[in-house]
């Protein structure tokens, strides 16, 4: 669709095939009511009812956390007398009060949260506008303006009989100047970064490529034979390793040691010098790569196959260590990384639980959520808590009798007793109010920009064609606000023929026209709102304004949502410039960086975004932010509204619809469409003297260990570190216990629990052995991310690599002596990848090189998007694949659909690319199809056309009426099905192409040195070399 006017002024009339077309609801219907009265609801609330329930304008400093967690989650088993703790419950009747209850008068003050008695409007709920009179007044005052109308034409500033947000923030510039011409900077350090792309001639010779070679070509001396992966190593048990006779696996768990225990599993790669020579050799071919991807760890999964899929929880190694002294000689992060909604396979989702009768069974000490791992005794009366240990009763309505082993009879109908991962229907005293109902709110950049760049038609069309998909029918409610100068309102009221605009241009004191009217419930409003969207690209066609009150309009759509919460999703192209939360260009100074002000760029400058944050998560509001600047737009400010509140950042710079329409349109129908968990708080609990002390991911924490989550879906992932509460652990196994709580979009309130074991070591060598690569590597970038916004980037570097060779250290010691393995880099198996994931790490966009090397909003997004990803997202973001096309696309057609062959990834190094050749590099964000210098014409011809010969940074990919286009099409599609997260545009380049090819492909071959980074081969070098200094 082009951006042209469709010459619309009339509306179009419904379509009679839109399901809600045909009995329209009746008027006036609460959203609540409309899905029957639940339980609970003068409980005020897990978040309270604002009328109900009026902040209090100064935040108490008492922490939340002690009440309003004594029912979701355990307290610390040091504290089981804590009176917070509800009492047993005598019969299987949950306790009259509930958990949630229990915190009502105290609606999460947190000293981290914004200074409420700044704002007292602001935080004030919809149905109780800063000033009611107003804005009756202006309903009345102001005649409605029927859409199309020219933005501007009924611009009212609002009367100042609102109590102001703050007096001494009136102070308001005159408009800014266009940033566009007086600020080019960013714009020329985008073409910087093209000019500092590594010059590059002739970079493949044929056959043997060496762009940037690496120090040791395959032409060189040393790679003669001396190389060697060398295999894991059986050594006999007589050898009597320390470190065997240590190895204990206390307790009944598993007996995971007992064979592998006669096998130690390290490897090691040749790394010594070559008699007669001082440089160091290495066999390149022999180097650990990670072209399977992820690999779960099945060795684990196979210990305990009651655990919970990988999918939900991984962690960084399934042994746990028993003694503190282990832990820090672990180096490595210890911790899981959790993904609570995430997809599961047909015939594999996680089973829901409804206790209708008996309550949730829960221990009555630490509230553990009853799993296949407690045991039942005294004839099936009691049964016993495996995270605290504490015999409790079984309710009446539970009880089943025990056989001859022990074991239930009804075990085959309990999925809560045989499987890890469950959900639980939440009777009423898991709701403090009655569940919330999808909630959809958009507040769309209209600015000139905005409207050059056409992503307000591809929004309007794509919001439009998901309003059937939307989650939550008919309970769901949508609204939308526009701004650039001004904020444009839209009253969306179900008896109105079309919606009505209202500006308020007044941005010093925001106040809502029509409150009631702005969020309205979609399956009433729906023509309402088709009509909306048909007309919003038209009716903003010719604005010129270049002015953006974002922080305004940001406070308003908060004021619209506060009451019930849902999804804020932010569209935004111009640089804030008006009000509250306005920004300003950073991040061009090329002195800063290197300095001590380096991450202060990475930070929000404004603590407006954090504060928002917080209100906004308070009021279970999940921002997501989608940008689309040409310019500096200051993403590190803009994503902290993201990070904070569970939601994500989507970065498409210098959009353009034409180009990235089709992204856009497929990331936002996901967003809107994948099933998504509301008003969700999370809680992960551990075993007595383990904890969890550090959590990393988007979200905010509303105690110690309390995730609030406002909304939740498949493709966020959270991590978290562990330590050892007690010096040593005496236990045989630590249990894991996940427990998401949340609203389905359906409206029930459900616990999703996911629960695991693992034992507990006393061998260090066993730590390594369970060790789990992507989950050490999900944790570690998340780490170094955060480093990144209180470090310089240098340093975040360092500390990864560090790390790694204090490991491998570590590692070293407990083997080389025996083996005599001087010369020899040695390492776990089962961390083989992991210096070539720390060196991506160190090369992702967060991390790399400096100034020129990733625009600082690049850099930006890429951390607050790293943040969120699933293991298997990351570490294909982390290490790509790189795939030979060209052989696959001229074998007959038959084969088309034989996609093995297609996984067969090559390691990204721009030797492995032969000039004749056709490849795809794939990082689950881009597709990058790299044309050979070399490759046959007809293969170019077939699936460019008419482009074959052009500059491929203006050819497009689509499909040509020949077998071998359609081939490549549907490969891509395979792959974009393969992963629907994102969907990976398509970019072409030529060999030699420059300075595209270095920007696009060869800055990202991960094992190539690229300017004064080091390529695989130096990384390993420099890092066996720190590993064996004071071995
Ligand atoms: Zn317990």
């Amino acid at each position: 669709m082009g951006t042209e006017n469709r010459g619309r002024p009339q509306f179009p009339a419904r379509p009679a095939a839109t399901p809600f077309a045909a009995a329209p609801p009746p008027q006036n219907m609460m959203p609540f009511s409309s899905s029957g009265p639940l339980v609970g609801s003068e409980a005020s609330g897990f978040r309270p009812t604002p009328p109900a329930a009026p902040l209090p304008t100064v935040p108490s400093s008492t922490p939340v956390v002690g009440s309003q967690a004594s029912g979701f989650r355990s307290p610390p088993l040091a504290r089981f007398n804590d009176p917070s703790v509800p009492p047993p419950p005598t019969s299987n009747i949950p306790p009259p009060v509930g958990p949630y209850q229990r915190f009502s008068a105290s609606p999460f003050p947190s000293t981290a949260q914004a200074p409420l008695s700044r704002a007292p409007p602001f935080g004030q709920p919809v149905a109780q506008p800063p000033a009611p009179p107003a804005s009756l007044r202006l309903q009345s005052q102001i005649p409605p303006v029927p859409m199309g109308s020219p933005p501007q034409s009924i611009n009212f500033a609002s009367p100042n009989v609102n109590v102001p947000y703050s007096s001494s923030d009136s102070t308001f510039p005159a408009p800014r100047p266009n940033f566009q011409s007086s600020f080019p900077g960013y714009a020329r350090m985008q073409s910087n970064a093209d000019l500092q792309a590594p010059p590059i001639q002739s970079p493949f010779p044929p056959h043997q490529g060496g762009y940037a070679p690496a120090p040791l070509a395959s032409s060189s001396p040393f790679l003669t034979h001396q190389g060697g992966y060398v295999p894991p190593m059986p050594v006999a048990a007589p050898l009597g390793l320390q470190s065997r006779d240590q190895m204990q696996h206390l307790g009944s768990g598993p007996p995971i040691g007992s064979i592998q225990g006669l096998i130690e599993d390290f490897s090691s790669l040749s790394v010594g010098s070559v008699p007669g020579s001082v440089d160091p050799g290495i066999d390149l071919k022999a180097m650990p790569r990670p072209l399977d991807g992820d690999v779960e760890p099945k060795l684990f999964a196979e210990m305990y196959p009651m655990n919970c899929d990988p999918r939900y929880l991984r962690l960084t190694t399934s042994a746990i260590p028993n003694s503190a002294s282990l832990v820090s000689r672990w180096h490595l992060p210890l911790g899981a990384v959790v993904c609570p909604l995430a997809e599961a396979p047909d015939g594999e989702e996680v089973p829901v639980v409804n206790f209708v009768s008996t309550g949730i069974i829960r221990c009555r000490r630490c509230r553990t959520y009853v799993n296949p791992f407690v045991t039942f005794t005294d004839a099936g009366r009691k049964w016993r808590c495996n995270i605290c240990s504490l015999l409790n009763d079984v309710p009446g309505e539970y009880f089943a009798h025990l056989d001859a082993t022990g074991r239930r009879i009804d075990l085959d109908q309990r999925p809560e007793l045989t499987k890890g991962s469950v959900e639980f229907v939440a009777p009423t005293e898991y709701m403090m109010r009655p569940p919330m109902p999808p909630v959809y709110f958009f507040l769309i950049d209209v600015s000139i920009s905005a409207v050059r760049s056409g992503m307000i038609e591809v929004v309007a069309q794509t919001i439009r064609s998901c309003l059937d998909e939307l989650p939550g029918y008919p309970r769901t409610q949508i609204g939308f606000a526009t701004f650039d100068s001004a904020i444009h309102f839209y009253n969306m009221k179900s008896s109105l023929a079309q919606p009505q605009m209202m500006v308020v241009s007044d941005l010093d004191d925001i106040f809502l026209p029509l409150p009631d009217d702005l969020l309205v419930n979609l399956s009433e409003s729906r023509s309402v709102v088709e009509t909306f969207l048909d007309s919003l690209p038209s009716m903003f066609q010719d604005n010129v304004n270049v002015e953006s009150a974002f922080g305004p309009a940001l406070k308003a759509a908060f004021m619209v949502m506060s009451q019930l919460g849902g999804k804020l999703l932010i569209f935004q192209n111009t640089l804030p410039s008006l009000g509250v939360g306005r920004l300003k260009l950073r991040g061009d100074d090329l002195r800063v960086y290197g300095t001590d002000k380096e991450q202060m760029l990475r930070l929000p400058e404004d603590p407006f975004y954090k504060q928002m944050a917080a209100e906004l998560t308070k009021y279970q509001i999940a921002v997501n932010v989608y940008a689309f600047s040409d310019k500096y737009t200051d993403i590190a400010s803009l994503g902290t509204l993201a990070k904070y509140t569970g939601g994500q950042v989507n970065y498409y710079p210098s959009f353009q619809s034409a180009i990235h329409g089709k992204k856009l349109r497929h990331e936002l129908t996901r967003d809107l469409t994948r099933e998504t968990a509301w008003e969700a708080v999370m809680r992960i609990r551990c075993g007595k003297g383990v904890r969890f002390t550090s959590y990393h991911g988007n979200f905010m924490l509303r105690s110690t260990d309390l995730m609030a989550l406002p909304a939740v879906d498949c493709d966020k992932a959270y991590a978290m570190q562990i330590s050892l509460e007690e010096t040593l652990l005496t236990t045989q196994t630590v249990y894991f216990q996940v427990a998401l709580l949340y609203t389905a979009s359906c409206g029930e309130r459900r616990i999703r629990v996911h629960t695991a074991a693992a034992p507990v070591v006393a061998d260090l060598g066993e730590m390594y052995r369970q060790a789990d690569t992507g989950a050490v590597v999900s944790l570690f970038s998340r780490l170094a991310i955060e480093k990144t916004l209180s470090h310089k980037l240098e340093d975040a570097r360092n500390s990864v690599q560090l790390r790694i060779v204090k490991a491998l250290k570590e590692y070293r010691n407990l083997y080389a002596v025996q083996h005599r393995l001087g010369g020899r880099m040695i390492y776990p198996e089962s961390l083989k990848f992991l210096p070539l994931y720390g060196l991506a790490i160190c090369r992702s966009t967060p991390l790399r090189g400096g100034y020129a090397d990733a625009s600082l909003d690049e850099r930006c997004s890429a951390g607050y998007t790293m943040m969120t990803l699933p293991v298997k997202k990351l570490l294909k973001l982390l290490y790509p694949s790189l795939i030979r096309l060209d052989e696959h696309l001229l074998k007959a057609s038959a084969q088309v659909d034989d996609f093995k062959n297609l996984d067969k990834r090559l390691p990204l190094a721009a030797e492995n690319l032969d000039s004749r050749g056709l490849y795809l590099y794939d990082d689950g964000f881009r597709f990058l199809i790299w044309f050979g210098k070399a490759l046959s014409p007809d293969v170019a011809m077939n699936l460019l056309g008419a482009d074959f010969a052009a500059e491929l940074s203006k050819a497009t990919l689509y499909e040509h009426d020949n077998e071998m286009s359609r081939k490549l099409i549907r490969i891509l599609e395979k792959f974009r099905e393969r992963d629907p997260s994102y969907y990976p545009l398509c970019h072409l380049v030529r060999q030699g192409e420059q300075p595209r090819e270095g920007f696009l492909l060869l800055s990202n071959l991960v094992e190539d040195q690229i300017g004064g980074t080091n390529g695989y081969v130096d990384w390993i070098l420099q890092i066996h070399r720190q590993v064996q200094q004071n071995a």
